[in-house]
């Protein structure tokens, strides 16, 4: 443990302030504090409650309804990343789906989908483009490209979201935002810095143990003021101005629209859609896709998970009926997922 680190634990161990709640907004930060053991440092007045960053956690059950309809009805090919597969929809996951004889392959980017709407010209693919800041200029490249080169069979179904309204919504959920690096690196730090004008306190935080250490020690010495405050604890790849070639190419082929999160509902204008011009990749708008609502388990909490309001142990069916080989919502199903997390890591 370097010097920094050990201060930083120092800071944490011996933290007998004001009681705290501090939510971890990235399923990647969860899974890194769980992994490190960073919990069992922490006294007993700080308490860190999981957020609604993990992508596939927050895509609610009627996109994969609206996945499911484009496989079954209209033939298409659903391209995505691995985790979607086992996202249980209303009444199955895309994995269900496959032996009703919906066609469901894994890809690594938007690209590799783009590349195979290209080597099959037969086919009609669909790329299901979700996540935040991060991975949205990746589905944005896609489109571009399908749009540069013509291709005639090849569109996105969109549950992109972005996270500056989503902290609106969770407003009073916590005293502290351990904010997500990655994301930060292309929105930058402006977000943050309005948030604190509002009140609202946070860090950005890098990944590693001696940046979740700086981080969580920065909040604790900041919170003892009670002022609301903002630090960029992971400069070294977090610029205050974020990533603009990134922020161009999203500007270009999206636009924000109102989109609906699992377990929060509809949140104005935190989620991107294709602009007018790439309506031709839209694959709502290409095969007429009617209104899909998804019907949520009733037993799942994720909801209640994803806003802090509970841990995934006060789920009733946690690791008896929902576990990593059954899920039975989201949260359960990505490697970023907090109920994951807490099966994983024997969390209470
Ligand atoms: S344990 Fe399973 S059912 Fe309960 S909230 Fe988590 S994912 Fe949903």
């Amino acid at each position: 443990m370097n010097e920094q680190a050990k201060k930083a634990r120092d800071i944490i161990t011996s933290y007998k302030g004001r009681p705290l709640r501090i939510m971890e907004v990235c399923g990647t930060h969860t899974h890194e504090i769980f992994r490190i053991g960073l919990r069992k440092l922490l006294p007993d007045n700080v308490e860190l409650i999981s957020g609604p960053g993990c992508p596939v956690c927050v895509t609610p059950v009627g996109f994969i309804d609206e996945a499911i309809w484009l496989a079954l009805e209209k033939g298409c090919v659903i391209t995505t990343f691995g985790d979607l597969i086992r996202v249980p929809g209303t009444e199955m996951p895309l994995a269900g789906a496959r032996a009703k004889g919906a066609q469901v392959r894994p890809v690594y980017s938007p690209l590799d989908a783009v590349e195979m709407a290209r080597q099959n010209p037969d086919e009609q693919i669909v790329f299901l483009a979700v996540g935040f800041e991060t991975t949205t200029p990746s589905a944005c490249l896609a489109a571009e490209t399908a749009k540069k080169e013509g291709l005639k069979n090849f569109s996105l179904l969109t549950a992109n979201k972005t996270m500056p309204n989503a902290y609106a919504a969770l407003e009073g959920s916590a005293d502290a935002f351990l904010y997500p690096g990655h994301v930060n690196a292309i929105t930058g730090t402006a977000i943050c810095e309005e948030l604190k004008a509002k009140g609202v306190s946070g860090v950005v935080a890098g990944f590693t143990a001696s940046e979740l250490l700086t981080a969580l020690a920065v909040i604790l010495k900041n919170a003892e003021s009670g002022e609301p405050f903002f630090v960029n604890c992971y400069p070294r790849v977090v610029k205050p101005e974020g990533n603009p070639s990134a922020q161009k190419l999203i500007a270009k082929v999206m636009e924000p629209c109102d989109t609906e999160w699992r377990g929060l509902g509809v949140i104005p204008m935190s989620g991107m859609r294709l602009k007018t011009e790439y309506a031709d990749f839209d694959a709502r708008k290409k095969y007429s896709m009617p209104e899909i609502k998804g019907r949520p388990n009733p037993a799942c909490r994720c909801g209640d998970v994803l806003q802090g309001k509970c841990k995934p142990c006060d789920c009733k069916v946690f690791g008896k009926v929902c576990t990593p080989e059954h899920p039975v919502g989201a949260c359960m199903v990505s490697d970023e997922g907090a109920c994951a997390a807490y099966y994983q890591y024997g969390g209470v």
